[in-house]
């Protein structure tokens, strides 16, 4: 059964960047944006591209600060023919919260594929724009984190996995 688009919710993801904290590093700020209005925190790109191939409950936002447990949380990740869903927002694993089923907000999304297929292609793009214009820069979204740049090629392959798949 294919759903009629009208029903479908809009995912953009926005790619800003932030306060260079070295003369080396970008600091990015990746939001994901749904239906006009971003979801807390910051999407974890490397889980975000692993996604599209997987499902299950995911730790697909991370904090500001780059530690998951600190204010990250899951979502429950789901694919079928007629789009990719997004399920509840479940707490980190943390004192406060023993466990990753603790619900902090009952919320569900549906993306078209080709809604999905654009998103992603328009955050690789941005990777790669950066990549190209600043080769030695690294690509970061927290001082914690890690070079997204030394991903690009992998997130390119599971971007074509998607396309192949559906
Ligand atoms: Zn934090």
């Amino acid at each position: 059964m294919v759903e009629n688009v009208s029903q479908m919710d809009h995912l953009e993801i926005e790619v800003n960047r932030g306060k260079e904290f070295g003369p080396d590093d970008i600091l990015l700020s990746i939001k994901a944006v749904i239906n006009g209005g971003a979801w807390p925190k910051k999407l974890d790109v490397d889980v975000f591209f692993d996604a599209l191939t997987r499902d299950g409950r995911l730790p697909l936002f991370t904090c500001g600060c780059g530690v998951f447990e600190c204010g990250g949380y899951y979502v429950d990740v789901s694919r079928t023919r007629a789009g990719w869903t997004w399920r509840n927002r479940y707490a980190p694993n943390n004192p406060e919260h023993a466990d990753h089923a603790t619900i902090l907000e009952p919320i569900e999304v549906h993306f078209s594929w080709a809604n999905v297929r654009a998103a992603a292609g328009t955050l690789l793009a941005a990777l790669q724009t950066l990549r190209h214009d600043t080769p030695t820069a690294r690509l970061t979204t927290s001082i914690s984190s890690g070079d997204l740049s030394s991903h690009l090629a992998r997130y390119d392959e599971q971007a074509q996995a998607l396309a192949r798949e559906l």
